[in-house]
């Protein structure tokens, strides 16, 4: 069962926090709707709590994506670490 989450910065402990500041720190980011990072894959998981983004007509999800396109978090997990991480969010033109 997952915590009912709050706005606020999340513990040193929570279990969402797997090394990701190793490549997300400071990094750009953009909210759009998913797309898959290459052909073949259909889902791909938030790089916090692994919450499925699926490509479907619909089921259209957003989340904040790298410039890559390679990862993805999900608006709920964004919220909570956008202060922590110094996360700079580009609009999608
Ligand atoms: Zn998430």
């Amino acid at each position: 069962m997952n915590k009912i989450s709050k706005r606020n910065v999340p513990a040193d402990n929570d279990w969402r926090r797997l090394g990701q500041e190793n490549y997300l720190q400071g990094v750009k980011l953009v909210f759009k709707n998913y797309h898959p990072y290459r052909i073949g894959r259909d889902h791909d998981h938030c790089e916090f709590c692994g919450t499925k983004f699926f490509e479907t007509d619909d089921n259209l999800q957003k989340g904040y994506t790298t410039v890559s396109g390679y990862h993805w978090i999900c608006i709920n997990c964004f919220m909570d670490f956008k202060d922590e991480y110094n996360w700079l969010v580009e609009d999608n033109d």
